[in-house]
């Protein structure tokens, strides 16, 4: 009878375990569409920016400059996100892949060689 309580404790416990990287997961992921979502916002916020400097208004350069500057901040944020969704859910990050300084062609981690243009990475 012990026994069986403790395989039973186990299985409970390997079930949390499980519980709680899903939540992890779903919050990285949850965290990613709220970034998206502000994401979208902004790009909204810049195409007025825009469309009112393009209609003389000269006074918006540095508030464009601005919503450029968070585009940027917010596409990191972005990368990060995914990665770590990507990570948690045990799919290769995309940090592992390598790219050509050469010819801008991704390949593997460990490659020291590019497969597309054959100069060294
Ligand atoms: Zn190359």
């Amino acid at each position: 009878m012990e026994n069986f309580l403790d395989s039973v404790k186990q299985a409970m416990d390997s079930a949390v375990k499980k519980t709680g990287q899903m939540v992890e997961k779903t919050k990285v992921k949850l965290a990613a569409v709220d970034t998206k979502n502000t994401l979208r916002a902004t790009y909204v916020r810049l195409g007025e920016l825009t469309y009112c400097a393009a209609r003389g208004d000269e006074t918006l350069g540095d508030q464009i400059e601005q919503v450029l500057l968070e585009i940027d901040r917010l596409k990191e944020t972005l990368a990060r996100q995914e990665e770590s969704a990507n990570e948690t859910a045990g799919i290769p990050g995309t940090s592992g892949t390598k790219y050509c300084p050469h010819c801008g062609a991704s390949c593997t981690p460990t490659a020291l060689f590019c497969s597309n243009c054959g100069k060294q990475m």
